[in-house]
């Protein structure tokens, strides 16, 4: 059945791939984004297509509109750039979720939030399950992003207590892939333009933190099963690929990849960046019968071949 679907965030990178899939399974899209960090670029391609909107808006403000499905996507996800302006990224997080979730109830849509391996903030305990409340600084430098996913999962669950709305938390795993921006300021894309250019590939720290890299393509089949459960589930549930990296041995694959000169330098780790970081999925698997299929070197790949355009 043909649904009208608002995706918040929709021109960002996780956001336009969306746009183009819930399209290609013939639903109708709403784009809506303010391009803070998304660009018109990544979804101008769609413009053609009669089933697709999009619209210029900030989820700080109210918004309404006629939809059967929302997908919360509106946030900056790279940690320069939530830092770049803490309270709004608090503000985007908890006044969007209000938003977005008052329209939900308004209209009786079901809601999707793009929560985050961030709500575990520096993890004791590895792999990290949904269980686990986490170890989050609360006045530290990733506080603004932490804390304002952790109020939006509380406000997602309160409405659903409180005014029945039918809402779907997924926690997000560091995703990658292709629309990423190039000077997003993430591993994946910094390391691969670093590589590209044969310029040194910047280490934060010793480079012996661990992260679990997903494809962009994995993480959006999650995204739509999810959406697609009954009004029973509604999460949290972890979507990321479990492998594990260190950012040594991610440097060294993107360095053999793109058979680039680029050398290492270590830089200052940032603050409160968490030294390791690994989803245990077993939910995900039983609940939405998913599992990432593609490996880190096949996806960073496909990510190298788009990021080759940038590249004079
Ligand atoms: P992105 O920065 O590419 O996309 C975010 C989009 O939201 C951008 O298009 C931006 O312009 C838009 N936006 C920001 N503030 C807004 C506002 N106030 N009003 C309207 N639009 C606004 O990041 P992404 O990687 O595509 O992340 C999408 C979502 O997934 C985010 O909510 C992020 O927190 C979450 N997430 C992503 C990852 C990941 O690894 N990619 C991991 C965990 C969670
Ligand atoms: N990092 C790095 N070099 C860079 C960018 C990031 O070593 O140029 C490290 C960063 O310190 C962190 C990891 O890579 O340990 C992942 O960083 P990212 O910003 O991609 O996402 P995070 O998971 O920290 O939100």
């Amino acid at each position: 059945m043909k649904k009208r679907i608002l995706i918040t965030g929709g021109a960002g990178f996780l956001g336009s791939q969306l746009c183009e899939k819930l399209l290609n399974e013939n639903h109708e899209v709403i784009c809506l984004d303010n391009y803070f960090t998304g660009q018109k670029e990544n979804i101008t391609h769609l413009l053609k297509n009669p089933y697709f909107e999009l619209i210029r808006h900030d989820v700080t403000m109210p918004f309404f509109i006629e939809v059967d499905e929302i997908y919360n996507l509106a946030c900056p996800a790279s940690p320069i750039h939530y830092q770049y302006n803490p309270i709004k990224t608090i503000k985007t997080s908890v006044m969007g979720a209000i938003n977005m979730l008052g329209l939900a109830k308004r209209i009786k849509a079901k809601i999707l939030q793009a929560s985050t391996s961030e709500v575990y903030g520096d993890p004791e305990v590895h792999p990290q399950t949904e269980s686990y409340w986490g170890n989050v600084n609360p006045i530290g430098e990733r506080s603004c992003y932490d804390e304002g996913k952790r109020c939006a999962e509380s406000l997602f669950v309160n409405y659903h207590k409180q005014n029945d709305v039918k809402i779907k938390i997924i926690r997000i795993f560091n995703t990658y892939g292709p629309k990423m921006h190039p000077n997003d300021g993430r591993v994946v894309s910094n390391f691969i333009m670093q590589a590209l250019q044969n310029k040194d590939i910047t280490i934060f720290g010793n480079g012996t933190q661990t992260r679990s890299f997903c494809y962009v393509d994995d993480l959006l089949d999650g995204l739509v099963r999810m959406m697609g459960t009954d009004d029973s589930v509604i999460g949290p549930i972890n979507m990321g690929n479990p492998n594990e990296f260190s950012m040594n041995e991610l440097a060294s694959l993107v360095i053999k990849l793109t058979d680039s000169k680029s050398k290492l330098i270590y830089l200052p780790l940032p603050s409160d960046d968490p030294l390791q970081r690994k989803p245990d999925i077993a939910k995900a698997k039983e609940i939405l019968d998913w599992e990432p299929k593609i490996d880190l070197e096949e996806g960073l790949k496909e990510t190298i071949k788009y990021f080759k355009k940038f590249v004079i």
